[in-house]
């Protein structure tokens, strides 16, 4: 027996950046849902941008997943099976939730919208998919490059999951991490690549209407809905690290509003608020998610005292050739995932698109790296590079301010002595003959503890 529902309704621009919910009822015995939503118009008259609709899913007792993407709107789920971007599993009976997730509602449009909800108690025969989860071996400690950031068929890329990870593989990176929108649906897959050659890493993007956050080392979903969890981003933000989540700022000065919609962060209460990472160079440097303003926005919060680690991340969608893609090259004392966020976390990483940069500290006998805090009257900075071509040059960063700049032929080091009570916090960039970035390390802080936040 099938049973059908069906829902219309419509919505206009006042109805923008919210969450709608759509309850119907599951009875027992049911072994498939398909919901097919489809609304119109997909695109206003005269103007290039579309209503962008996506839903979000929730059975009796938790999320099913999300499918934020444009193309595909409808969705199946078995006990076995499910349309990427939802998580397969048995139909609790009870009441169901699917919610509209408005991203954008043009202001010209009325958009009609209806839901085809149907239950069917019919026997399904289908194998169960079973993922057995990949090992890595751990390797010891050493510098370890990867991506913390990136996307499948399960949000809005153009590609699947064994795609995404050959990526990892064509790229030479030991570690890939999967941060889909709003769902964690991929990751079992995913970790079932992981071998020696490369880690998979999992997460989440929370994909909010206000900004967009990488909630990475959990395979658990996380509720993203600003307004719907009644939470403002600071809690949603705890909950995460709560969890267990390395908790990333993503993409703060993208460009937003209208064309990308939240890809800017508009949360005035995490500016930064708690967070104390964020990524400054999202896919290629001099590309719309406007990373050279990210890194002054990071430079400013480092300069009001935050203790922040800023990241990398290719935020790929599908196959690219972006050779200013950065990376994060992070010292970490295993190649396994909670010992290369916690390096992250601390700040042990440099951001490079080719060359090899190593920074260290000694400051009253006690030496550190990238990262890390040196208290005592001076500081001793040693930078190690490699790799560097035709026109890059080294700029050593104090405060925000370049300090001292000169060009980095293939490889070198120096080294420079620094008085703490001007030098808060220095770093070093290399940057191109364009000055487009090539490769920024993190900080080394000077002081104690007390006089960071
Ligand atoms: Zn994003
Ligand atoms: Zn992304």
């Amino acid at each position: 027996m099938t049973q059908r529902t069906r829902i219309e309704g419509s919505l206009d621009h006042r109805h923008q950046k919210q969450h709608l919910p759509f309850a119907f009822s599951v009875p027992p015995g049911a072994t498939k849902l398909t919901i097919r939503f489809d609304y119109s118009p997909k695109i206003s008259d005269g103007q290039s941008l579309t209503n962008d609709l996506s839903l979000t899913l929730f059975d009796p007792q938790g999320a099913r997943g999300a499918r934020h993407n444009n193309r595909d709107r409808n969705l199946t789920i078995t006990a076995h099976s499910a349309t990427p971007g939802y998580v397969p599993g048995a139909l609790q009976p009870g009441i169901w939730t699917v919610w509209i997730d408005s991203h954008r509602l043009l202001p010209s449009s009325v958009v009609t919208f209806t839901f085809e909800i149907e239950i069917s108690d019919e026997p399904v025969s289908e194998p169960e998919q079973v993922w057995i989860k990949g090992k890595t071996a751990p390797r010891g400690s050493g510098w370890y490059r990867g991506d913390l950031h990136g996307h499948t068929y399960h949000s809005d890329a153009s590609w699947d999951v064994p795609d995404f990870v050959q990526y990892g593989r064509d790229y030479k990176l030991d570690f890939v991490t999967l941060t889909d929108h709003n769902t964690i649906s991929p990751l079992a897959q995913h970790d079932s690549y992981s071998a020696d050659d490369l880690l998979t890493m999992g997460g989440m993007e929370m994909t909010t209407y206000y900004g967009h956050a990488l909630a990475l080392g959990l395979r658990q979903w996380l509720e993203w809905r600003v307004d719907a969890a009644d939470a403002a981003m600071p809690e949603l933000a705890d909950r995460a690290r709560y969890a267990g989540a390395t908790y990333i700022i993503a993409h703060p000065l993208s460009v937003g509003d209208p064309f990308c919609t939240g890809c800017d962060w508009q949360y005035p209460d995490m500016m930064p608020g708690s967070a104390r990472c964020v990524e400054v160079w999202n896919g290629p440097w001099d590309g719309a998610s406007n990373n050279p303003l990210a890194l002054e926005l990071w430079y400013s919060w480092l300069n009001q005292g935050y203790r922040m680690a800023a990241t990398a991340g290719s935020d790929i969608h599908g196959a690219a050739d972006y050779a200013s893609f950065g990376f994060n090259n992070v010292y970490a004392e295993a190649l396994r995932e909670d010992a290369i966020l916690t390096a992250i976390r601390q700040g042990h990483l440099y951001l490079s698109s080719g060359p090899q940069l190593e920074l260290t500290g000694r400051a009253s006998q006690h030496s550190g790296m990238m990262g890390d805090l040196l208290a005592g009257d001076s500081l001793t900075m040693q930078v190690t590079w490699r790799g560097c071509a035709e026109g890059d040059h080294l700029r050593l960063i104090v405060n925000g301010q370049v300090s001292e700049e000169f060009s980095c032929l293939n490889s070198g080091q120096h080294q420079w002595t620094l008085d703490t009570a001007q030098a808060r916090w220095c770093l070093v960039e290399i940057r191109d003959a364009k000055n487009d970035m090539r490769a920024v390390t993190n900080p080394i802080f000077t002081g104690t503890e007390a006089g960071w936040r």
